[in-house]
């Protein structure tokens, strides 16, 4: 699923689109319209300019003259490219955006869980008011992070993944960025120290500075706004590497299973036991 690094990468591959007017709007699967109907999505959209494309967490925010923002997830598996007109519709083509001068802004999404919702128009995504500072534009100071694990009884895990908290991180970055910071991630949030807030805040930044250096994760299917792939996979230093010597130590990387979700961690280098260590 596109975390935030991947979603910046689409951002910044869709630059060409701003200054470009909407000429045509085709919905060619009514359900990728969230919040309103397909037809008042084309009305809203129709013959307004993009003037900026901005990112808040995994959301992309498509922003149009006179006043208008589409709001895009794209889920598991949704792509947002520009292409050429001619170029073929494919498969799981759901919308289709016809610009001028020239190209189309596509929608494609195998398995159909992303959408488009417009700001101001009917409902937004469940989750989308009650969306945290981006983790990566707006990081947390270490004070104020620590006050809100500091109530949290759950592993640290869980707190990264809380959108609520901070916006952008997933199922990658929370491994990256522990690792990163040498914390376990089934650590008790309320149990990190001062030093290791401060830690798992610059490895976190770093992590995800990396990632959108990289133009993001593509392990499975992820392409960018061209149709390129990114090149962060090979960069993960614990994420699908379970099996593999660690980096760092050379003990096996193990998967298991924190927050409900497959959690990749070096048993030697992110110890459980830390908390408890310190009395
Ligand atoms: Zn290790």
């Amino acid at each position: 699923m596109p975390e935030l690094p991947e979603v910046e990468t689409v951002r910044r591959s869709l630059a060409p689109l701003v200054g470009r007017e909407v000429v045509a709007v085709e919905v060619i699967s009514a359900d990728v319209v969230r919040g309103t109907s397909p037809q008042v999505f084309r009305e809203r959209l129709v013959g307004r300019r993009v003037s900026a494309l901005d990112r808040q967490g995994k959301y992309l925010l498509i922003r149009l003259q006179p006043a208008e923002t589409v709001l895009v997830h794209l889920r598991m598996t949704g792509r947002l490219c520009l292409v050429e007109g001619n170029s073929p519709v494919g498969r799981h083509t759901h919308l289709r955006i016809t610009l001028s001068p020239g190209g189309e802004l596509r929608y494609d999404d195998q398995r159909r869980f992303g959408g488009f919702w417009l700001l101001g128009a009917g409902a937004l995504p469940q989750g989308f008011s009650t969306l945290g500072p981006d983790a990566l534009l707006a990081p947390l100071p270490p004070g104020r992070l620590r006050a809100a694990l500091a109530r949290r009884t759950g592993p640290i895990k869980a707190a990264l993944l809380d959108q609520r908290l901070m916006a952008g991180v997933g199922n990658i970055y929370a491994d990256e960025a522990l690792f990163r910071a040498a914390l376990h991630p089934g650590r008790p949030a309320n149990s990190l120290r001062p030093t290791e807030v401060r830690r798992l805040l610059a490895a976190l930044g770093e992590t995800l500075r990396e990632a959108v250096e990289n133009h993001g994760t593509t392990i499975a299917d992820f392409l960018d706004g061209r149709g390129e792939p990114g090149l962060n996979a090979q960069a993960l230093r614990v994420y699908g590497r379970s099996g593999l010597p660690c980096e760092g130590c050379g003990a096996v990387i193990q998967k298991i299973r924190v927050a409900g979700r497959g959690t990749h961690v070096c048993p030697v280098c992110q110890h459980l036991a830390e908390a408890r260590e310190r009395g």
